[in-house]
C-alpha cells in the first residue's frame, strides 16, 4: 500500500504553521508518501471541522491525518482529536494512543517526543538507570518522553513552572530534555558535565547584528555555554526539528500497516 498522509488547517494566519506545512511536505515527497493540504476557513464551524475529519477516517486511501496548529480559539482542540481514527492519528495525540504508551506498548507515539527519545537512542547508551530530568510537562512532549523512558527503566524527574530549585534537578541529570519555551532557560552551571543535553524549544529572537535586528531561532539551551560542559548536546535549528518531521513521516508508514 502506498502512505498517504493528509494535513487539515483551519485558517492560515500562522508563519510558522507555513513553515511546518512545507517541511512535512517535502519530506512525504521525498519518501513517496502522498501528501494533501487541505485548508477550511477560518470562520468553519465546527461541525463543518467535524465532518471533514468523519470523511477522511472513512477513506480508505487515507492513512495519517496531521491537525494542523494554531487551531482558532474558537475551537476544542480535544473535541477534534477524540473524532480522529486512533490509528490515523499520525501525531499520536489521541488519549487511545498516549493509553498505549502508558501501558508500554506504544503505537503511534507523539513525534516530537519520539525524536527527542530517537537521538539519545542514537548514542546507544542504555537507559536503565539513568538520571534522566525533563523540563516542560506538555502532552504532546515532557510527558510522553517521561513514559517512553520509564519503559527502559530511567528514573525520571519532570520540572515545570511550578518546579522550586530547577537548577537543583537539571544539574543531576545524566539526560536532560529541556521543552520550555523559553530563551536561555539552561545556563552551563545547571548541567552536569558529560550530560547528554536534548534541547527541544523553539524561539524566535531578535538579535543585533552589524547594527540591524535580525530575527533568529534559538532553544531554550545556552548552546555556546553548554556545549563546553556536556557530553553531547543538541543544537537549534537542525536538531530535533528534522528529526521530528522523519518520525512523522515513521508514523505515517506505520499506520498504513495499521488500517486495512
Ligand atoms: P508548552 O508551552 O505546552 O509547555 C511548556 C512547558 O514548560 C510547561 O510544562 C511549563 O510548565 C514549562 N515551563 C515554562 N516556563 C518554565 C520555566 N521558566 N521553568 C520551568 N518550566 C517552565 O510546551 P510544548 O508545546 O511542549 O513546547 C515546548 C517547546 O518545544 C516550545 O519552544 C515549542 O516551540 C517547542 N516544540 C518543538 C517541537 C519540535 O519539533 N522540535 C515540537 C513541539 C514543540
Amino acid at each position: 500500500v502506498e502512505p498517504n498522509l493528509v494535513s487539515l488547517a483551519v485558517g492560515d494566519e500562522d508563519p510558522s504553521s507555513k513553515i511546518y506545512i512545507s517541511s512535512q511536505m517535502k519530506a512525504a515527497v521525498k519518501l513517496g508518501i502522498g501528501y494533501e493540504h487541505i485548508m477550511l476557513p477560518r470562520e468553519a464551524p465546527e461541525e463543518e471541522v467535524l465532518g471533514r475529519i468523519d470523511g477522511l477516517n472513512r477513506d480508505d486511501r487515507v492513512h495519517g491525518i496531521i491537525l494542523q496548529r494554531p487551531l482558532p480559539a474558537r475551537l476544542d482542540p480535544m473535541t477534534l482529536i477524540l473524532h480522529l481514527d486512533p490509528d490515523k492519528d499520525v501525531e499520536g495525540m489521541h488519549p487511545r494512543n498516549l493509553g498505549y504508551l502508558v501501558h508500554g506498548s506504544p503505537r503511534l507515539v507523539p513525534c516530537t517526543a519520539a525524536a527527542a527519545v530517537r537521538l539519545f537512542h542514537s548514542l546507544e547508551m542504555p537507559a536503565k538507570g539513568l538520571e534522566v530530568v525533563i523540563v516542560g510537562h506538555s502532552e504532546i512532549v515532557g510527558k510522553p518522553i517521561a513514559l517512553l523512558l520509564v519503559n527502559e527503566l530511567a528514573t525520571i524527574t519532570i520540572c515545570h513552572i511550578g518546579t522550586r530549585e530547577l537548577k537543583s534537578h537539571t544539574s543531576r541529570a545524566d539526560l536532560l530534555f529541556v521543552a520550555a519555551g523559553v530563551p536561555g532557560l539552561i545556563r552551563a552551571d545547571m548541567v552536569k558535565p558529560g550530560a547528554v543535553v536534548i534541547d527541544i524549544g523553539i524561539n524566535r529572537i531578535q538579535v543585533e547584528e552589524d547594527g540591524q535586528l535580525k530575527s533568529r531561532l534559538v532553544g531554550d539551551v545556552d548552546f555556546e555555554a553548554v556545549a563546553g560542559t556536556a557530553g553531547h548536546i543538541t543544537p537549534v535549528p537542525g536538531g530535533v526539528g528534522p528529526v521530528t518531521t522523519a518520525m512523522l513521516m515513521e508514523n505515517v508508514v506505520k499506520a498504513a500497516g495499521l488500517t486495512p
